[in-house]
C-alpha cells in the first residue's frame, strides 16, 4: 500500500492505470467504509482511498473542528483490506488558492433535506469531488447509500458533465443495534448509541405508516420521547421522481436527520 500526499504524485502514480476504483472518505474509517473498499477489491480494481476532511462541506465550524480523526487506525484498516493507494492530501493540495470561490451550481434535489438544513453543504461536496477526481482519474466511484442524497447529487453532477465514471451505490452497513455506522457515532456514548438504535428500529418498523402520514407529528413526538433533542426532518421521497411522496413503493424511502447528545445524525431506510 502506498501513501501519497500530493496531487501531482497521485496523478502521476495513476497515469495509464486503467481499472481504478476510488473511495473518497473523510476518515475515521469503520465497517461501512470497508464495505466500499471490499466492493472495489472484489471487482479487481486498483483501489484508491482518499482521506480528507473537507472544510467546505461543513456549514458549522464547530462540527468541522470536532469531526473525529483516527488517521493511524485508518491506515491500518486500509492496509488490512489491501488498499493499493491512500491519498492523504493536506488542505493546500485540494485548495491551493487563497480565497476559494465555489463555481459549481447544483440544480437537482438540493433544496430538500441536507441541502435545506446545511446551506452550502452540497456545493462544498461537489467542489471537493471535482478536485479529487482531477487528482484521482478513476473509472469507478464507490459511494454509500448512507448518504443517499449526496450519492444522487454526485451521480447527477457527473452525468451533467458527461463524465464516464461509473458510480457504484453501496448498501448501508449497520451496527448490531440497527444504527447506521458513521464516523460521528464515535462522538456518542453507549447510552446515546442505544437511543439511536431504538429510534431507527422504531422508524423502520413503521416505514409505510410514516410515508402515508400527512404531518409525521406522531413519529416526531416519539423520536423526541426516545431522547433526540431536535429533529431536522423526517421525510419520505420517491427516489425515481426525486419528489416527496405519500405512497409506499419500492422507490419510496424515508430520510431522517436529528440531533442526539450534541451530534447530528442522518439515516435513510
Ligand atoms: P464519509 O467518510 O462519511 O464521507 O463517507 C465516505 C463514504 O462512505 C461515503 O460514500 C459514505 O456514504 C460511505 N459510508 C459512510 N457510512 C457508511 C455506512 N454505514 N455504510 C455504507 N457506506 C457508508
Amino acid at each position: 500500500m502506498k501513501i501519497i500526499k500530493t496531487a501531482n504524485k497521485i496523478a502521476s502514480e495513476l497515469l495509464n492505470k486503467k481499472k481504478i476504483g476510488f473511495i473518497p472518505t473523510m476518515g475515521c474509517l469503520h465497517k461501512g467504509h470497508v464495505s466500499l473498499i471490499r466492493k472495489s477489491k472484489k471487482k479487481k480494481l486498483l483501489t484508491v482511498v482518499s482521506i480528507f476532511v473537507n472544510p467546505l462541506q461543513f456549514n458549522n465550524k464547530k462540527d468541522f473542528i470536532k469531526y473525529p480523526k483516527t488517521i493511524s487506525t485508518d491506515l491500518k484498516i486500509c492496509k488490512k483490506n489491501k488498499v493499493d493507494y491512500v491519498y492523504l492530501p493536506q488542505k493546500k493540495e485540494i485548495y491551493p488558492e487563497k480565497k476559494i470561490i465555489i463555481k459549481n451550481k447544483i440544480h437537482f434535489f438540493k433544496k430538500y433535506m441536507e441541502g435545506k438544513f446545511r446551506p452550502g453543504h452540497f456545493e462544498g461536496v461537489i467542489e471537493v469531488m471535482k478536485r479529487l477526481l482531477k487528482h484521482v482519474k478513476t473509472s469507478y466511484l464507490f459511494l454509500g447509500k448512507k448518504d443517499y442524497q449526496q450519492l444522487i447529487i454526485i451521480k447527477k453532477y457527473l452525468e451533467s458533465i458527461n463524465s464516464k465514471i461509473i458510480v457504484v451505490p453501496c448498501d448501508t452497513i449497520r451496527d448490531t443495534n440497527g444504527t447506521a455506522l458513521s464516523s460521528r457515532n464515535k462522538l456518542l456514548d453507549q447510552k446515546s448509541l442505544n437511543i439511536a438504535g431504538r429510534i431507527i428500529n422504531f422508524l423502520k418498523n413503521n416505514k409505510n405508516k410514516i410515508i402515508e402520514s400527512k404531518n409525521n407529528l406522531l413519529y416526531l413526538k416519539k423520536i423526541k420521547e426516545f431522547g433526540a433533542k431536535k429533529i431536522d426532518y423526517l421525510t419520505a421521497f420517491n427516489l425515481k421522481q426525486l419528489k416527496k411522496t405519500n405512497k409506499p413503493s419500492v422507490n419510496a424511502r424515508v430520510f431522517l436527520a436529528y440531533h442526539l447528545s450534541g451530534v447530528r445524525l442522518i439515516d435513510n431506510f
